[in-house]
């Protein structure tokens, strides 16, 4: 979670660059600015760091997500395969586009897989709402030639995967559009923020359009700017922009730190053989936010949970049972309870949410352990962390095991 860690004066000057000169909004007020542009000098860190061709700056990681579906053209009605893994952000997405969400199994990659969606695919899929889990890229080169022999529209939620990268392309840029977010427990933050990242022009125009009530941005008159499109309010803040910037250009230095950090502590946890990690297809492409282990099944998984609690071991994740990331708490989800009627309320479900089956993701989201790394931990912090951790591990096994 380096953000929030590494945040300080660089950050308090850029916002008060902001500040000084009263541009709060990132259009316009050419005649206040005295050359600040924040929001699109984030845009134009993220293009030069990801490769991407267009990067838009939105208010937050969903609603750049939101922003990645309408300008892929998925909406009303659109079957769209997701994972049971992730963020709830993207089904929220899907769901409240119009979409109705198709559910499809994970693997030790903790990202859809391409087995996963070929299972799921039906004639009425329309997209792959891909979500690269915890810091890496999912398994692309396995799951682009589904996409295409299905003719599916992909879309990518890379909201944990920022400074992810595959074979040396960014992670959001294998589909039509992609999506990062910027909140307080990304690798970089705007203490809120998002981001929408493309290669394709006229996608790029819509989502520009789309975050900003179907603007097109074209002339110096606010209120004489056509309106191509329907849109809503997702921008940015110049504040926010300000912060996100320094972040940015931290991103290569704090994903040195994690991934250094990171391969120290998994070579001592590697001296754990009953222990497994993630499997990752190019490791050189990490982005080091956590390390991902499995326990040998569920049930020695929670012992090492509850252990962990009891003797106040902080900094590991265990999404099985918390309410956000894993499919089995989203009660409201599987009832399809909304404050308003979804367009799906009034279609098919195309799944029977309450009684889905996905034995492989429960398996293997049950088994796994993520532990987010920090980019300032010292060698003695790391010891002591890997040390703590070790010992209730090997405690739990041996008991477990016996
Ligand atoms: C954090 C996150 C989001 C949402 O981002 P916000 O900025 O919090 O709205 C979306 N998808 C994934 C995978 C995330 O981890």
């Amino acid at each position: 979670m380096p953000g929030m860690e590494l945040f300080g004066a660089e950050e308090r000057k850029e916002v008060m660059d902001v500040l000084e000169t009263g541009a709060l909004f990132r259009y316009n007020h050419e005649e206040l600015r005295q050359g600040n542009w924040k929001a699109r000098e984030l845009e134009e860190e993220v293009e030069i760091f990801t490769g991407a061709n267009y990067a838009h700056a939105v208010s937050s990681g969903s609603t750049a997500v939101a922003a990645a579906l309408a300008a892929a053209g998925v909406g009303h009605g659109d079957e769209v395969i997701v994972p049971p893994f992730t963020y709830i952000a993207p089904i929220e997405a899907v769901l409240l586009a119009g979409g109705l969400p198709v559910f499809a199994e994970i693997d030790e990659n903790l990202c859809l897989s391409a087995e996963g969606i070929e299972k799921a695919v039906t004639k009425n899929t329309k997209a792959v709402l891909l979500v690269h889990m915890v810091g890496a890229a999912a398994d692309m080169d396995a799951i682009m030639p589904v996409i295409e022999k299905h003719k599916l529209i992909l879309v990518e939620d890379g909201g944990q995967a920022l400074g992810a990268f595959y074979k040396g392309k960014s992670v959001g840029l294998f589909g039509k559009t992609g999506a990062f977010s910027f909140d307080f427990f990304k690798i970089t933050t705007a203490a809120e923020g998002g981001m929408f990242i493309t290669n394709d022009e006229k996608a790029y125009k819509l989502a520009d359009s789309f975050s900003d009530h179907g603007h097109n941005h074209v002339g110096l008159n606010r209120g004489m700017e056509k309106h191509p499109i329907i849109g809503f309010n997702y921008r940015i803040s110049e504040l926010h922009a300000a912060i996100g910037l320094v972040q940015m250009r931290r991103i290569n230095t704090i994903r040195e730190n994690n991934r250094k950090n990171k391969a120290y502590m998994k070579e001592k946890l590697s001296q754990i053989p009953e222990l497994s990690f993630r499997t990752m297809p190019d490791p050189d492409g990490d982005s080091g936010t956590f390390l991902n282990f499995f326990l040998p099944t569920t049930a020695i998984a929670k012992k090492v949970v509850k252990e962990f609690g009891i003797h106040n071991i902080a900094g590991c994740n265990y999404w099985y049972t918390n309410m956000y990331h894993f499919v089995n708490q989203w009660d409201h989800i599987m009832n399809l309870k909304s404050a308003a009627p979804l367009a799906i309320h009034q279609l098919d479900a195309p799944q029977d949410y309450k009684k889905m089956e996905l034995p492989k993701s429960q398996d293997v989201i049950g088994r796994l352990i993520s532990l987010g790394i920090r980019a300032t931990w010292t060698e003695e912090e790391m010891d002591k962390q890997a040390n703590e951790m070790m010992n209730v591990i090997k405690r739990v096994l041996k008991k477990s095991l016996a």
